[in-house]
């Protein structure tokens, strides 16, 4: 292990990490540091977040800019104000006992005014998110003809919230742009379409397992017709009675137009596009933020930049025209280690799309059935079900009430309240569905296929969509050995109790404590699932899971293959 002193950085730096507390470099920081300071024009950072990347770029940087000259020489772009924010306050720690440089964040969401002034002041670093740096560019406010170095934090998490366009703007208006510091912590194809045409032989640097995309999305396609694609968007939101979700259309007169038809269903929906006043813009973000809202609908451009944490589902309403957008759409859930899923309404014409836009983000997405409206009831059912026995009855004053309520209820059977409950949170679901139609378009689908990605495992496309259709079918699943080196957990737990992979797969890593890349193929059937553990951790997690309860329920997990 080399020490902070080995890594060729200014003492006083030095200083300012052992106050920190920091006893050695973290590994991206032995990596990067040297290089760096050695004059490397461009770098490929590749690590997660956590890992100590903002000290790997600023303890460089404040060893190589002048402080004596008062003009912007370093430009940190990151996605959001709260990492800009942090990463600024890492930066103050670490200049502590370095005389005249400035630093300043400029980000959306806070005064412009008051940002302008402080950059009037004379800095050298600026950590800027797209959006703010371009509108501050734009209005001839910030001066990057003297940027020497641009670092890009978290590039993936900026393409997939849509800044490519906007990265690109910014590099191309950096003209004194000596060095180019790229980190991200997976390697999407667009990285290295970017990395390609602005660096020049990046020196590139690995820390731990790097994904080539986000493998924490479920993708899911379903098939029907043109005219039934509203229909089938409003089965799959009442098919998930949890979700908080993005639905992306193509045209503002489709997002306004679903989200007024949907409003006036009862659903808890509003709308973002362009020819939304700032005002608004911010109100509907405000109450989606807020979760007062449960479903924002939004064109691409309207949706650009946002940045919402827990994102459960993103629905494509239409897939987009350019398949590089999709990777933006699905990006905006599965964020901050949770999961996710991505699920497209698609026409059985547009099922060849589907391979490239595969290609593109290196993982499949699976055909899934348009739930019935006997599932939807289910699915509905059981939420109503698991709300009245999770509905929290510790406050208020309900023992004031009982007596009177016993005496109201006193010849109705237990059954029948139970019956009347569900009907007054249910009956709309039950009319609605009764007579509800198939949609799902059946002859033109695409055929099944197998095929690998380049994963470790052999993941064929044909196994996985076989354990979805039966799953829903209530049949059995056909492979049921374990891949190499993995052992194969029985749970019963299954979409009957309301999950579906990417929940049942954060459920299982909530209770165990176990990271997402420990585990393999999830398969989750109507009443029990089947999940691939690292063989040597499978006894860890069997122990954190089997025994406890779920929702009044013994969980049951133990090895598939030795029971
Ligand atoms: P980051 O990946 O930059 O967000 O850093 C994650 C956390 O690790 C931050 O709280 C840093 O303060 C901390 N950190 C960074 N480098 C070191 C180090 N060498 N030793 C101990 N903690 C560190």
């Amino acid at each position: 292990m080399m020490t902070f002193e080995e890594l060729g950085l200014d003492a006083r730096l030095i200083q300012a990490t052992s106050e920190l507390g920091y006893v050695n470099p973290t590994q991206i920081q032995e990596k990067a540091i040297p290089v760096l300071l050695s004059g490397t024009k461009d770098f490929i950072g590749l690590a997660q977040t956590g890992t100590g990347k903002t000290a790997a770029f600023s303890l460089p940087l404040l060893h190589i800019l002048q402080p004596e000259n008062r003009f912007p020489q370093a430009l940190i772009v990151c996605p959001t104000r709260e990492l800009c924010v942090q990463i600024v306050n890492e930066i103050e720690l670490f200049k502590k006992h370095l005389k005249g440089i400035a630093v300043v964040a400029v980000y959306g969401g806070a005064s412009i005014g008051l940002q302008i002034r402080d950059l009037k002041r004379g800095v050298q670093i600026v950590v800027a998110t797209p959006g703010r740096l371009i509108d501050l560019i734009e209005r001839k406010a910030i001066d990057l003809e003297q940027i020497k170095y641009v670092v890009l934090d978290e590039a993936d998490e900026m393409l997939n919230m849509g800044f490519k366009d906007d990265i690109e703007f910014i590099l191309q208006n950096t003209p004194k742009r000596e060095s180019t510091w790229l980190f991200s912590a997976t390697m999407p194809p667009e990285i290295r379409k970017v990395s390609k045409k602005y660096m020049n032989e990046p020196f590139e640097v690995t820390v731990g397992k790097v994904n080539s995309g986000n493998k924490s999305i479920d993708h899911q396609y379903y098939v029907t017709q043109a005219q039934h694609r509203y229909e089938t968007l409003k089965r799959l939101i009442d098919f998930n009675p949890g979700i908080y979700g993005i639905i992306f259309t193509r045209t503002k007169a489709d997002a306004q137009g679903i989200a007024e038809k949907l409003t006036r269903e009862g659903y808890d929906i509003d709308a973002l596009h362009g020819d939304l006043t700032q005002a608004q813009r911010d109100k509907v973000m405000g109450e989606f933020r807020d979760k007062t809202l449960q479903l924002l609908i939004a064109t691409d451009v309207a949706a650009r930049g946002i940045d919402v944490q827990g994102i459960t589902h993103v629905i494509n309403y239409e897939l987009p025209d350019d398949i590089e957008v999709y990777t933006h759409r699905s990006g905006r859930t599965g964020r901050a280690g949770n999961t996710g899923i991505c699920m497209s309404i698609v026409h059985a014409r547009e099922t060849f799309k589907l391979k490239s836009i595969e290609r593109l983000i290196q993982s499949q997405i699976l055909k899934v059935e348009i739930p019935s409206g006997k599932d939807v009831c289910r699915k509905q059912f059981y939420a109503v079900m698991d709300k009245i026995l999770e509905v929290d009855i510790t406050h208020g004053d309900y023992d004031t009430y009982l007596p009177m309520l016993q005496e109201k209820f006193a010849d109705v059977s237990k059954e029948e309240i139970l019956q009347r409950m569900a009907a007054v949170e249910f009956d709309r679901f039950l009319k609605y569905y009764e007579n509800a139609e198939d949609l799902n378009t059946r002859d033109n689908a695409r055929q099944p296929r197998t095929r690998d990605f380049g994963g470790n495992r052999n993941e064929g496309f044909q196994d996985r969509r076989g354990s979805r259709d039966n799953a829903s079918r209530g049949g059995s699943y056909s492979n049921n050995t374990a891949s190499s080196g993995y052992a194969r957990l029985f749970v019963n737990l299954g979409s009957k109790d309301g999950f579906y992979k990417a929940s049942l797969l954060q459920f299982i890593l909530d209770m165990s404590d176990l990271k997402k890349d420990s585990l393999g193929r999830v398969d989750v059937k109507d009443m029990n699932s089947w999940v691939e553990v690292e063989q040597s951790l499978a006894s860890q997690m069997i122990k954190a899971i089997d025994g406890k309860n779920y929702k009044g329920r013994r969980i049951r997990m133990n090895d598939a293959n030795n029971r």
